[in-house]
């Protein structure tokens, strides 16, 4: 069933644990999503946006993700990850979306509120939320690049507390040290900056959203979840899940020209990755969301 407002963030951030945002970029990823959090019993985010739509295309995409998610047993949202279209947004809310998230973080500040509160007020009018995004994060969404965290980047506390008032926005991306992709080095967050960050804009509370949390450290990002994070964005794990099984299957594939038994090892491997990211989420609320 489709995973509609903010409670089971808010839950989750006072309980300590977070909402995986997984990124689906056609059927069999899709599929895995939806299969992990139905074994799972836990809500789940299908972030299903702007750059996977230039695979899939938006409309097949968008209601390949809604339709999975309005028919599983599971609580599944389907959110439009990192968009700047104003036009898009408006045709993700119009299609259904539970939310958005308007990435303004390349903006200077003042234009980053703008365009953060024209996002909510148009998700507003659709019953949806709105993640924004306040200081850069280095890395490809789609591709690991090796990027190297620049501390001018980072999210300023105060300005954090500044954005959220003047947007009402619902949820925060924050940049910590946090790396889109895999990194060469493991990644250390500034979990004392996200500590003020959380403190700054705790009432009324507004959940913290970490990207780029693939192949960080657990005790990283259990730091983080003890600091307000309520979602964690993993990705590329999920990739390298699909691609090291499709090239596992591919031999016994190519003798059959069995291309569906293909796309089976990959939507396979994609479930068993959530499943294990969505355990490494939810280090003290064992059952507590079945
Ligand atoms: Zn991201």
């Amino acid at each position: 069933m489709l995973l509609h407002g903010t409670e089971a963030l808010k839950e989750a951030a006072a309980a300590g644990h977070a909402l995986p945002g997984f990124v689906a970029y056609n059927l069999e990823t899709v599929q895995g999503i939806t299969a992990a959090a139905e074994t799972a019993g836990r809500p789940v985010i299908i972030q299903a946006g702007s750059s996977p739509f230039k695979h899939a295309g938006r409309e097949a995409l968008m209601r390949l993700a809604l339709h999975a998610a309005g028919h599983s047993a599971a609580r599944l949202g389907v959110h439009l990850d990192h968009s700047r279209d104003l036009d898009e947004i408006t045709a993700c809310l119009e299609a259904g979306y539970t939310s958005v998230m308007v990435d303004g973080s390349h903006l200077p500040f003042a234009e980053n509120i703008a365009l953060t509160k024209e996002a909510v007020r148009r998700a507003r009018d659709h019953g949806a939320w709105v993640e924004a995004e306040l200081g850069a994060l280095p890395g490809d969404e789609d591709v690991s690049t090796n990027a190297v965290a620049h501390t001018a980047a980072m999210t300023d506390p105060q300005q954090a507390a500044e954005f959220v008032a003047a947007t009402g926005v619902d949820a925060l991306a924050v940049a910590v040290g946090n790396v889109h992709g895999f990194t060469q080095h493991p990644v250390r967050l500034d979990l004392e900056r996200l500590a003020a960050i959380h403190e700054a804009v705790t009432v009324p509370l507004v959940p913290l959203v970490l990207h780029g949390a693939s192949g960080l450290p657990v005790e990283e990002l259990h730091g983080a979840l003890a600091r307000g994070v309520a979602k964690v964005n993993v990705n590329a794990e999920l990739r390298r899940a699909y691609l090291e099984a499709t090239r596992e299957t591919l031999p016994s594939a190519l003798s059959g020209s069995n291309v569906v038994s293909l796309w089976a090892a990959g939507r396979d491997a994609v479930r068993d990755a959530a499943l294990e990211v969505i355990g490494r989420l939810s280090p003290r609320a064992e059952g507590a969301d079945a």
